[in-house]
């Protein structure tokens, strides 16, 4: 419970510190400037194609500013922290999807998919109204070529009518909702991580996106690598049976995140006090490894931060090699051979990490 207590205090700190930042500032942000969107090759399910990214500002994860959030997480931090009307919403898509119009011509990609972000969860009501999701949803009905519709939901979000609803809209794409199941151990989800979430709730909501027979809605587990108070090895062993877990319980594809430390959170407080560190990458290949031989549905690696300060890290060395090769790995849904063989001076540090940072409570990866 004191981690909950705490992670409170850091949360509503932090958001008191953004808005007495942003009060202070004369030319305020415009809420456009809070969206985002880019581009670039992806894996899909059944081919590599070109997948367009959209950030879109809402007021906010609910469950941060109720409970203090997820201790990782720094979504509330970069949302505008105020309501947004239905109409600035959807005027701040339809900007974004011209933005993607202008780079380049969807229609001569073969398949396209759309990755949706909101501050919170896409299918929260009160976050994106309804008339704010049927807009969207409208946009991509239009293009054959759109393939796949990826969104974000907490558990609780996820109903029958509103699964079908959405689906009817986008009838011949596949429509993927990531659900942030982090890991498949509880006390680690509801005691270290914060979520509020727990097995039960995730699998209710997977059987829910599974029963309906109607379209092709599938569900996704992101899982985070390396939590807070959790050693190496913990973090290895629990990212790995997560996917043994998800898989047996009916989620049809896998996104590991390896954990960058955000300010405003529990785990920049305890970054910056020596208490915590972000995984080894040594540890993301090893989940690779292993995953992709024995969990057969298609899993990426998210490599955003590998080789930063806050990031996931090996040496200065390897950094920048192995993300290339994960990225290739991610594209191929394969291990690459170059991968698989790939070896480094400061693999011992890690070996030694995960034999001892349990007993010890410390790290070799000193980040220089
Ligand atoms: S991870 Fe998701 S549920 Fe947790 S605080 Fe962030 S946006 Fe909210
Ligand atoms: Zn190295």
């Amino acid at each position: 419970m004191q981690v909950q207590v705490i992670n409170k205090q850091i949360r509503e700190h932090s958001i008191e510190n953004i808005i007495n930042k942003r009060d202070r500032k004369k030319d305020k942000k415009p809420l456009q400037a809070y969206a985002a969107s880019w581009a670039n090759k992806d894996r899909l399910y059944d081919s590599v194609g070109y997948t367009i990214f959209i950030v879109l500002p809402t007021s906010g994860c609910q469950w941060a500013t109720e409970s203090g959030g997820c201790t990782m997480c720094s979504y509330i931090a970069d949302s505008p922290l105020c309501e947004i009307s239905d109409e600035n919403l959807i005027e701040i898509f339809d900007n974004e999807w011209k933005k993607q119009l202008e780079k380049t011509d969807i229609t001569s990609h073969e398949n396209v998919a759309i990755k949706l972000f909101v501050s919170g969860s896409f299918l929260n009501k009160n976050e994106v109204d309804v008339k704010v999701q049927e807009h969207i949803f409208n946009v991509f009905s239009k293009y054959d070529n759109i393939k796949e519709v990826i969104v974000e939901s907490k558990p609780e979000y996820i109903d029958e009518d509103s699964l079908k609803w959405l689906a009817s809209i986008i009838p011949d794409k596949i429509f993927e909702i990531g659900i942030g199941l982090e890991t498949s151990n509880e006390d680690t989800r509801l005691n270290k991580i914060n979520k509020g979430i727990t097995n039960k709730s995730f699998e209710r909501a997977v059987d829910t996106i599974n029963s309906i027979d109607e379209y092709d809605i599938r569900a996704k587990a992101y899982l985070l690598v390396k939590p807070i108070l959790l050693s190496e090895k913990d973090a290895l062993e629990e990212s790995i049976e997560s996917a043994y877990y998800a898989k047996k319980v009916g989620v049809k594809r896998l996104a590991y995140c390896p954990s960058t430390v955000h300010g405003g959170t529990l785990m920049d407080y305890l970054w910056k006090r020596g208490s915590y560190n972000p995984p080894w990458i040594w540890t993301t290949i090893e989940i690779i490894k292993e995953v992709r031989k024995n969990v057969d549905i298609p899993m990426i690696m998210d490599t955003a931060g590998f080789g930063t300060r806050r990031g996931p890290f090996n040496c200065k060395k390897c950094n920048a090699k192995l993300k290339s090769l994960i990225i290739k790995s991610n594209l191929e849904q394969e291990i690459p051979q170059e991968l698989e063989e790939f070896s480094c001076e400061c693999k011992n540090k890690w070996y030694a990490d995960l034999e001892f940072s349990k007993i010890l409570n410390t790290t070799t990866n000193p980040k220089s």
